[in-house]
């Protein structure tokens, strides 16, 4: 297989300075040459690092796009597709590429790492060598890969700041499960072409509505501003927010009239939203906030992103969320 291997940036490829962990400028040839020294693997690989190597912390949509469109200028002149990322944002990305390449007819792999390649006890190789197993085994789909689970890009969560297993699953069975073999997930090959859309996306187009308690309007008024068209309201339980609160649900009335999607999305971490089983909830319903049913945060995120980058309006992209 030719496998083409994107470093980012993130801890995966960190070395140590003054400042604590940085890119290191090098980590694409060092990776190559450690690669090349593993004789049973039996791929071409062409790795490149980019030019500005980021923290994960600072990635924006612009990052997504340039990722994507990396990939889709080098689509016909590879097999599969290997993106190192930093852990933080990662799951943002992950569900960002999915949307971009739907139904991808090749394999695309974000992973990256909890301790840098070079340092003691490193997971990173791990994670790497079972990223290229990945795309040996699955012939299409954008997944994030890390410490053994192969999850489908747009259902994963970071959920651990230190573990190994730093990414779940919440909401959907990993696609496979790597220990010395695979073991899959029936029923997952799609018959479904192949749509790969990079659309144009604004950063802060998309905000967070955190929900807390003592929460007041004043809180998400600066959130909601002009330049916003997408927010993810992060809701108690099985998505309610306080109902008693006139003002609180007249912000989000008023957002949702000058056309404001706002997705609600449970800060549970797992499950599902149940727009209306409480009171507390139906205000929302009726404030005008869908429901972000079972997708986690980042996916939600990502794709108000992708959808207002299309140029969708609200009520399609609120068509979009209902199916
Ligand atoms: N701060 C790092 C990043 O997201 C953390 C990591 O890579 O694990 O780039």
């Amino acid at each position: 297989m030719k496998i083409y291997i994107a470093y980012t940036g993130g801890t995966i490829g960190m070395v140590a300075s003054d400042q604590g962990l940085t890119p290191d400028a090098v980590f694409a040839q060092k990776l190559a040459t450690q690669l090349a020294g593993i004789k049973d693997l039996a791929h071409e690989f062409a790795i490149h690092a980019y030019p500005e190597l980021i923290d994960s912390s600072n990635a924006t949509v612009q990052d997504w796009q340039t990722i994507g469109q990396d990939i889709y200028d080098r689509w016909q002149d590879f097999d599969a597709f290997i993106v190192l990322h930093g852990t933080d944002t990662m799951a943002y990305t992950s569900a960002a590429l999915s949307l971009m390449f739907e139904n991808s007819a090749k394999p695309i792999v974000i992973t990256g790492s909890q301790v840098p390649m070079y340092q003691a006890r490193s997971d990173a190789m791990n994670n790497v060598l079972g990223a290229i197993s990945a795309c040996e085994f699955v012939a299409q789909g954008v997944f994030l890969f890390f410490a053994g689970r192969l999850i489908e890009g747009d259902c994963a969560h970071k959920s651990h700041t230190s573990d190994w297993q730093a990414f779940s699953s919440p909401n959907r069975a990993e696609r496979g499960v790597l220990g010395i073999d695979w073991r899959w997930r029936e029923g997952q090959m799609t018959e479904l072409p192949s749509e790969i859309q990079i659309p144009d996306m604004q950063s802060g187009a998309v905000t967070i509505l955190p929900v807390f308690p003592g929460i007041q309007a004043s809180h998400w008024q600066g959130l909601l501003n002009e330049q916003v068209k997408g927010a993810v309201l992060l809701s108690y339980g099985a998505g309610n927010a306080p109902d008693k609160d006139l003002e609180l649900l007249s912000i989000l009335r008023q957002a949702n009239a000058r056309g404001v999607v706002i997705v609600n999305v449970s800060q549970c971490g797992a499950g599902s939203v149940a727009a209306g089983a409480y009171a507390a909830g139906s205000a929302l319903v009726e404030a005008g906030v869908i429901s972000g049913q079972a997708m986690t945060y980042e996916a939600v995120f990502a794709k108000l992103h992708f959808l207002l980058g299309l140029g969708w309006n609200a009520e399609q992209i609120k068509v979009a969320f209902a199916a």
